[in-house]
């Protein structure tokens, strides 16, 4: 595989809500160096085709190896924690992402490029701070869908995709935020295709 031919068209870059995940009937448990920061954190770069399809476990001879990533370590913990039980150090839930989604990847970028891309992109992409300044915060209050997607929209250039999960009453809210990457996993682009699942007209985005 190279060059055009690489195998997917798009990257979903995806991006989680620590409130979210934590607040479900399942819970959550914080990495073993701490609770993380109250900011999106980075579930991961998910290679994608234009069909909605997506290739996953493109090469099990190329495994995960922290090594090749040591320089990225501390930077990783902060962005792109792990909320699983039992506690861990974040680095299964990295190997978890690199062996399904980044193995997919390796034609344009390798393990360590693969993570210092997915850095660049959170670093270049506040999600709080474009939802903050159109008066939406993390208050445990109910906000439009329409209203967050406008939003993100107005901070990126281009409308997401909102994954809810649910509270453990049942509240539907804010759970994951899609952004479409072109092929290099530089630009952001339109989505070519969106992804699917229910969410409420009006959703909580719970504390963190
Ligand atoms: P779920 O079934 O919870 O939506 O997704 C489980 C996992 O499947 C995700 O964490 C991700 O690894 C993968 N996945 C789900 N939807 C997509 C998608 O649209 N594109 C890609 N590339 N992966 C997905
Ligand atoms: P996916 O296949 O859905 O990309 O990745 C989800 C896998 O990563 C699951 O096995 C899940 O237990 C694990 N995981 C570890 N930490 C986290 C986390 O903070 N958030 C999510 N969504 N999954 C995590
Ligand atoms: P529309 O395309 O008219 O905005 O929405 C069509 C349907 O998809 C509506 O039920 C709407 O609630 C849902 N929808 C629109 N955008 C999103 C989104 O980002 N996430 C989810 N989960 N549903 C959405």
């Amino acid at each position: 595989i190279s060059g055009v031919h690489a195998g997917y068209d798009f990257f979903y870059f995806v991006l989680q809500w620590p409130g979210s995940y934590c607040d479900t009937s399942s819970g959550c448990c914080y990495p073993t160096y701490g609770k993380p920061p109250s900011n999106f954190g980075i579930h991961g770069l998910w290679p994608n085709y234009n069909n909605g399809s997506y290739p996953a476990n493109c090469d099990p001879n190329n495994p995960f190896d922290v090594n090749k990533i040591q320089d990225l370590v501390s930077s990783l913990r902060t962005n792109w924690p792990s909320l699983a039980c039992p506690s861990s150090d974040s680095t299964s839930f990295w190997q978890h992402e690199w062996d399904k989604h980044g193995t997919c990847s390796e034609s344009v970028m390798d393990e360590h490029g693969y993570f210092q891309d997915a850095l660049n992109l959170k670093s270049r992409i506040n999600l709080l701070q474009y939802l903050q300044s159109a008066g939406i915060s993390p208050n445990n209050a109910f906000y439009s869908l329409t209203n967050i997607k406008s939003a993100i929209k107005t901070g990126t250039g281009h409308t997401p995709w909102i994954e809810c999960n649910k509270d453990a009453s049942g509240n539907y809210q804010l759970y994951q935020v899609y952004i479409c990457i072109d092929h290099a996993g530089t630009t952001l682009i339109d989505c070519p295709v969106f992804p699917t699942g229910a969410c409420g007209s009006s959703i909580k985005f719970p504390t963190f």
